[in-house]
């Protein structure tokens, strides 16, 4: 599997803390030549859930919806699975330059 390129998910509170790194996304292609992206956990303390069907509502989780959560302020942010992924094909799209792997970051605070 080698990735390819990547876009680091940040919060900065719209500028009022500093960036901080919520998850990466990284996408390439796997040994047998298709495609993928993914989303990294940071470990122990997630900083985003992923949709899940079998969510209550009532215990926070969503069956549509990724919810990321800034460990440096109370911003959380839901957004829809199918236009959580749009919105990373444009913004790959808009900063894809040839040979540029490393995208610029996509600030969730700016997104709510
Ligand atoms: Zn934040």
């Amino acid at each position: 599997m080698s990735t390819e390129w990547q876009i680091p998910v940040v919060c900065t509170d719209r500028g009022r803390h500093r960036r901080t790194v919520i998850t990466h996304i990284v996408g390439g292609t796997g040994p047998d030549g298709e495609r993928f992206r993914h989303m990294t956990s940071l470990g122990e303390d997630p900083r985003w859930i992923p949709p899940s069907a079998g969510s209550d509502p009532g215990d926070g989780g969503s069956r549509e919806s990724y919810q990321f959560k800034c460990p440096r302020c109370p911003r959380e942010v839901r957004v829809n699975g199918d236009r959580w992924w749009t919105g990373v094909r444009a913004w790959f799209e808009a900063n894809a330059d040839a040979g540029v792997s490393r995208l610029p970051d996509l600030d969730l605070s700016l997104l709510s």
